[in-house]
């Protein structure tokens, strides 16, 4: 059979616009720039994407969750580093005033918007994090960020989670929740946003067993993204090798190769004593461990962290289950090849035709499977254009009802996939999926 894989962003675009996936932010106002609002089946996607992530770092022994507030004290991003250095070298071009990312194009060709020669300024700094005041007077003693990370609010709680779940080291605490990025240049749909997501988890360790610690974490997070159903020839490591971070002491990133390039979606990254020994300096507070298992020294806890943009991961998930069979030909069909555990739709039930004596039992059959699982009812359009529309959003199983069912108490079950068709009596339907599934 001739495949086409996803080669463009444009096709993946549109089919999310089309079939409810995303949406542009504010669209009825022209939309906001790169902004984007999930819709009924990018929020189901969504959702099991970090339901996946959250059971896969924090079902274990030594992880802890945590759900800290967007807004914190603004000292906690003077401490981080952030105020002072969290920017990106700033380029405009004298022309046609566009913006660009210093370090993201070449400052010798021309601008790459209105193709002018020579055409820009000198760089400079420019701080991504959003500034917004909290309370009733608007003054600079009232300035609040919106966090550009999740990290922060996992050091500022560290003490509280070690010392109410009586934990010892190694031990993490994971995160998901929104960042908010005043991007120079966002753009490649949901790559590169001002507002997304964030799953994070900074591993708590004993000075001396970084390497360690990265060797288990990158395997572990290696093994997560095959799991979520992305190939593996799709994934590669980038090691920041001697680019490092100035508190770093090694940093890898897991990249996936999108329709625009191979580009970043997780960053691992060993980050020495910099955090919490930044908290414990600015907030006056003792941070540091005591270490029962070793004489009781006292020191501040390295960290490892894992941290993977949710959105940028959706991102490749939707871009690895694209295809295109029989292209251009009478059998073509999309099809969004999505493991079971990720497809937003799990199961469609369909009634052959809109009649009451079918309805009936593909009603009480929907009634009962969604109890665990969020199912689709279609009555409209001939079976095979209500076939091809699930596969355009990757539904597993499409169940239909037909005047046989009505003698024979059973119904068909077709597989997007295969398309094989079985038959399946209704008293048996559920434990068949749930075989199937596995959940
Ligand atoms: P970049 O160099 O691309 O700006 P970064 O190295 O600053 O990214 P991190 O601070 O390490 O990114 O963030 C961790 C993860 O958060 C990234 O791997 C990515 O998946 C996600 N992420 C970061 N910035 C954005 C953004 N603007 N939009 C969507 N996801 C993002």
């Amino acid at each position: 059979m001739d495949i086409k894989k996803l080669d463009n962003m444009q096709d993946l675009v549109s089919l999310c616009k089309r079939r409810g996936f995303i949406f542009q932010s504010s669209e009825i106002y022209g939309g906001l720039g790169s902004c984007w609002d999930y819709g009924p089946l990018g929020v189901e996607l969504k959702n099991n994407i970090k339901d996946s992530w959250w059971k896969a770092m924090t079902y274990r022994e030594e992880v802890e969750g945590v759900d800290a507030s967007i807004l914190m004290h603004p000292q906690v991003w003077k401490a981080s580093g952030h105020v002072d250095g969290f920017s990106d070298p700033l380029v405009d071009c004298k022309e046609c005033k566009s913006r660009f990312r210093a370090d993201k194009i070449d400052l010798d060709a021309p601008c790459p918007s209105c193709k002018a020669e020579d055409s820009f300024t000198e760089p400079r700094d420019f701080n991504l994090m959003f500034e917004t005041t909290m309370g009733p007077v608007k003054d600079s003693g009232s300035t609040v960020y919106l966090r550009p990370e999740t990290a922060q609010g996992i050091f500022t709680n560290f003490l509280n989670v070690q010392s109410t779940m009586r934990k010892k080291l190694p031990f993490g605490i994971a995160q998901i929740g929104k960042a908010f990025r005043n991007e120079i240049t966002p753009g490649n749909f949901i790559f590169r946003t001002r507002e997304f997501e964030q799953m994070e988890m900074q591993y708590f360790i004993k000075p001396g067993t970084q390497d360690e610690a990265m060797k288990k974490w990158k395997e572990i997070r290696w093994q997560w993204h095959l799991d979520q159903g992305l190939d593996e020839d799709k994934l590669r490591w980038h090691d920041h090798g001697s680019e490092l971070a100035h508190y770093a002491d090694a940093a890898f990133d897991i990249e996936y190769h999108f329709p625009i390039g191979w580009d970043e979606m997780e960053g691992i990254h060993s980050r020495t004593d910099f955090d919490l020994g930044r908290h414990a300096e600015h907030s006056g507070k003792n941070l540091n461990y005591v270490d029962q298992a070793d004489g009781n020294k006292k020191y501040i806890p390295y960290v490892l962290e894992t941290s993977v943009g949710c959105d940028r991961h959706l991102l490749a998930i939707l871009c690895n289950a694209y295809r295109v069979e029989n292209p251009e030909t009478k059998e073509e069909r999309v099809v969004m090849g999505f493991k079971p555990k990720m497809a937003p739709i799990k199961v469609a039930i369909m009634p052959l035709m809109k009649k009451p004596e079918l309805e009936t039992h593909a009603r009480s059959i929907l009634e009962d499977l969604q109890k665990n699982y969020k199912c689709e009812y279609d009555v409209a359009g001939s079976i095979g254009k209500r076939y091809r529309r699930q596969d355009e959003i990757g539904t597993p199983y499409c169940i239909t009802v037909d005047y046989d069912t009505l003698e024979d108490n059973a119904v068909t079950v077709r597989d997007r996939d295969s398309m094989a068709q079985e038959r399946v009596k209704i008293s048996e339907i559920r434990q068949y999926i749930l075989n199937k599934f596995g959940f």
